[in-house]
């Protein structure tokens, strides 16, 4: 069966042009013009990704979230305005997985896609990967050892921790708040300045030239995003 998407959107140039583009590459696409209707769609038939735009004539995208959330973890990508960081913040910590920034093209979308189904069917399998492989880098999650161009990389309990973090997430961004939470626990979500030291350490053992990251990615006001294999 081909994968569902839901798409919420008002704009109908967006919604044409995932019309013509999403059937063609193995996706059925249910479109919603509003926040009500999206939710009625979402509630009546399994989808497999929501595609949900930010800017909706009748609800917040963060109250779709919501009430999408307490009944199904099914992925939600946001869509979102260039100027909207805080709007992505809030919404990725209320659920959303992950958010494109319009204007988006086909491939990037799809890459969003691919990452979220793998995500969702992992989930659903309770199965955990044993490797993780991007690049020069490479994981082995059962012994709990890093190596980057077959060399032994030496990371400190915390990097690990906050290295396996983003790798559960990979490709996808993960907001300061979530990894705040994550790695070093509830009350530590606004110790940003811990986060920023163990990133540039962890890049500084992983990537080849830390000041322009190829892995460890920043999202400008938001997170960080690890490279998905399939990228
Ligand atoms: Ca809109």
């Amino acid at each position: 069966m081909k994968p569902r998407i839901l798409l919420i959107e008002d704009d109908v140039h967006i919604r044409r042009f995932l019309r013509a583009s999403l059937p063609t590459q193995g996706y059925e696409l249910l479109e919603a013009a509003d926040g009500r209707e999206g939710l009625a769609l979402a509630a009546s038939q399994p989808v497999e990704v929501i595609l949900l735009d930010l800017g909706l004539p009748d609800l917040e995208g963060i109250e779709i979230i919501r009430q999408v959330r307490q009944w199904s973890r099914v992925p939600i990508i946001v869509l979102s305005a260039r100027d909207q960081e805080r709007e992505k913040v809030v919404t990725l910590d209320a659920g959303a997985d992950d958010y494109l920034t319009k204007p988006f093209g086909v491939g990037e979308l799809l890459a969003r896609i691919r990452v979220a189904l793998r995500r969702s069917l992992q989930d659903r399998e309770g199965r955990a990967e044993t490797f993780f492989e991007v690049g020069k880098i490479r994981v082995d999650l059962e012994k709990r050892r890093v190596f980057r161009a077959g060399e032994e990389v030496h990371l400190t309990p915390t990097e690990y921790k906050l290295l396996t973090v983003l790798i559960r997430h990979a490709g996808k961004v993960v907001t300061h708040r979530q990894l705040l939470k994550e790695v070093w626990g509830p009350s530590f979500v606004d110790q940003g300045a811990y986060l920023r030291i163990f990133v540039r350490h962890l890049r500084r053992k992983l990537e080849d030239n830390p000041a322009r990251p190829a892995f460890l990615l920043t999202d400008p006001g938001v997170g960080y995003r690890l490279r998905a294999p399939e990228e």
